[in-house]
């Protein structure tokens, strides 16, 4: 599974220029989940190039809120269904950090969404964190939001080292590869019904060292930042995960 987050970044003539790199360069295969969080306002736009009609690709939302009505903003579950999103990312660490967004809150929209569509919740710790050795509590501290809840193949998890997005800097393959395994086995112990979660790594991910996390046995795929905002860079990732590069 590999999932482009592009943030709030875009317009219509990226997506038209995006879409002729993309398509120039990806090597057709039936293997990789495709996906593309864009800014919900362009959700429509991405739906409608000629990408949907030549490659199978997941539209999804990098958010939803808590819930519908006086909320000036947000944007509900159903709305993003009504646009047939398969998947939402959630609790992503900038919002986490820039919108103050709560454990809480982050599990009142899994329990909105995840019997619905994809929900690609992220996890991941701060630098200091790292530094002090913390990363597992940290990341069972946060993966709290699903114990107890009914899961099926629709709960995927992105570890997402807050230090490594956007920074260039990432964990080595194994320890990332250590982590997921830790990641499934606290989901598989916590969850209603003993979900086994696919998970995927994010934070600063790019064609030099994707090969390197894909070839570890507990790297499902990629959540991508800075390089899913070019096509041909995002479409040379998803080759090298389907092994057609
Ligand atoms: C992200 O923010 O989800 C991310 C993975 O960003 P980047 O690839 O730019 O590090």
């Amino acid at each position: 599974m590999i999932v482009a987050n592009w943030k709030c970044n875009g317009s219509k003539a990226m997506i038209n220029e995006w879409t002729n790199n993309f398509l120039t360069n990806y090597v057709e295969m039936n293997k990789a989940f495709i996906g593309i969080a864009p800014p919900s306002i362009y959700i429509e736009s991405l739906l409608e190039t000629e990408l949907n009609k030549l490659v199978e690709i997941n539209i999804g939302s990098q958010d939803i809120d808590i819930s519908s009505g006086a909320r000036t903003g947000a944007i509900s579950s159903d709305m993003i269904l009504d646009f047939d999103c398969k998947f939402s990312i959630i609790g992503h660490s900038e919002r986490r950090q820039l919108f103050n967004e709560t454990n809480e809150e982050i599990k009142q929209k899994i329990l909105k969404i995840a019997k619905k569509t994809i929900t690609i919740l992220c996890v991941g710790e701060t630098e200091e964190e790292n530094k002090n050795d913390q990363t597992r509590d940290i990341l069972k501290k946060q993966l709290e939001v699903v114990r107890d809840i009914e899961l099926n193949n629709s709960l995927v998890i992105a570890y997402e080292p807050v230090w490594a997005i956007g920074t260039g800097n990432t964990p080595t393959p194994n320890n990332i590869n250590e982590i997921h395994k830790f990641i499934k086995d606290v989901v598989q112990s916590t969850s209603y019904n003993s979900a086994y979660p696919m998970v995927l790594y994010g934070g600063s991910v790019n064609q030099e060292n994707a090969k390197s996390f894909f070839k570890e046995e507990f790297v499902d795929g990629a959540l991508i930042g800075g390089a899913s905002l070019d096509g041909k860079k995002f479409a040379n990732i998803i080759n090298i995960f389907n092994g057609t590069n």
